[in-house]
């Protein structure tokens, strides 16, 4: 561990300290957060004391990305959460979006150093040490993800910063600087197990000993995680995080069993269900969109953000000794379809197609025929064949049958020849409404 006297102390003694920083960055966003002073006085909350302590954080209202947006104007184009003077903020991050224009997240020095320290936890969690050597794919110069490089230098590894975009020139690294470990999203660590099987170079025998995925949800997922095991002779661990809160706040240890949050102190966790907003218990086998609460930000600090991540929580004690629930993302809640009253996840359909190698290349593309989250059965999915498997009915029914069992929900499996659907070397596309 990093921080084994972080890391590991008892969580109930994590809360109470959270519970006074959470009672302190209240009164510092009534101090000096127009956005909360309006949104927390319109909720019927007009004093930190009103607001309560951590325990009662779910009478306050959720923050939603596009509320925080809608208060951007020419004369503050980061918004009206925005709580620091500009002498104070060191960066201003973007945040790539899916829709429209980006999103601004500015930080202080002490707000950077935070995120270093949290991600840094995070990415240390999957076993890494000082003194070994890892290469970077992310592109991640103006975007969030870039902060999480500085936490390699903060592990005392040797980081290698290739982008993504020229696979020849990130295999050249792995041959000739030795790396201990790749840093990547789990959709271009499957496609470079494909790359390497059609050029015959042998990803087993590189000198990488461990994966670390993040940027999308799957590498949690065990049969895709499996694949990608397989396909570099190496251990797979995931790292999440969120650009308007942090990077990397979460990340998976060996043990494989969900992500510790390594951003523990600075960031309180709560579950929601994504369709009421009702608050969750974070309890063992719980799930729901994530909820992240700032508890020492200065420059833009968000309560109660909805991150639109939908996880699964585990309680029970880890192995590694690091303390506190664990998650696993299990989607997006953007990505999730509604099919007869049952919540879909594209990357749930893809794991349980994953079982189904090596018949299937594990590539898949659910394909709703209306627009919107509700979708009638049964769900259009194709399914790509692995290189030289030749399909068949009783193959796509078996892929149906066993998506009915897994997920409930009635599908309609469309085998498709392999390379008929699209490779990313970032994240991958697993919808596409008609
Ligand atoms: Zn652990």
């Amino acid at each position: 561990m990093l921080a084994p006297e972080v890391e590991s102390r008892p969580w109930s003694e994590q809360l109470a300290d959270d519970d006074a920083s959470y009672r302190a960055q209240l009164a510092y966003l009534f101090d000096r957060s127009t956005f909360y002073r309006e949104k927390l006085a319109g909720a019927g909350v007009d004093s930190p004391e009103a607001a309560g302590g951590i325990a009662e954080i779910a009478g306050l209202p959720l923050t939603e990305k596009r509320e925080v947006k809608a208060t951007c104007t020419p004369e503050n184009p980061i918004g009206a959460h925005l709580c620091a003077e500009q002498s104070e903020i060191v960066r201003i991050y973007s945040t790539s979006g899916t829709t429209g224009a980006p999103s601004y997240v500015p930080l202080t020095a002490g707000d950077l150093d935070n995120w270093v320290t949290g991600s840094a936890r995070s990415y240390a969690a999957s076993g890494i040490t000082a003194g070994q050597r890892i290469v970077s794919t992310y592109n991640a110069g103006p975007f969030v993800a870039g902060a999480a490089l500085a936490s390699f230098e903060r592990i005392g590894l040797t980081h290698v910063p290739l982008g993504t975009g020229n696979t020849e020139r990130l295999m050249l690294a792995v041959e000739l600087l030795r790396p201990d470990a790749v840093v990547l999203t789990p959709s271009y660590a499957a496609y470079l197990v494909e790359w390497a099987a059609e050029r015959n170079v042998d990803l087993r025998a590189s000198s990488v000993v461990r994966v670390l995925v993040a940027g999308e949800p799957g590498g949690g997922e065990p049969a895709f995680r499996s694949k990608l095991e397989e396909g570099w002779g190496a251990k797979v661990t995931e790292a999440m995080g969120i650009g308007d809160i942090g990077v990397s706040l979460w990340g998976e240890c060996e043990e494989q069993d969900g992500m510790h949050l390594g951003a523990r102190g600075f960031v309180h966790a709560e579950l929601i269900d994504p369709e009421t907003g009702a608050a969750t218990e974070v309890a063992d086998g719980a799930t729901g969109e994530l909820v992240l609460t700032h508890l020492q930000h200065r420059a833009a600090p968000l309560l109660r953000f909805r991150t639109r991540d939908h996880v699964e929580v585990r309680t029970s004690a880890c192995a590694c000794g690091r303390t506190g629930p664990r998650v696993r993302c299990i989607g997006r809640t953007d990505d999730m379809l509604i099919v007869r009253g049952v919540n879909v996840f594209p990357s749930a359909i893809r794991e349980v197609v994953s079982a189904f190698v090596p018949d299937v290349s594990g590539h898949i593309v659910v394909k709703p025929q209306t627009p919107g989250v509700k979708q009638e059965p049964p769900l259009p999915v194709s399914v790509e064949l692995a290189a030289d498997a030749e399909g068949g009915d009783a193959l796509a029914e078996a892929i149906r049958n066993r998506l009915r069992e897994a997920l409930v929900v009635q599908t309609r499996v469309e085998l498709v020849p392999w390379g008929s659907l699209r490779r990313s070397e970032y994240k991958s596309t697993l919808v596409e409404h008609s």
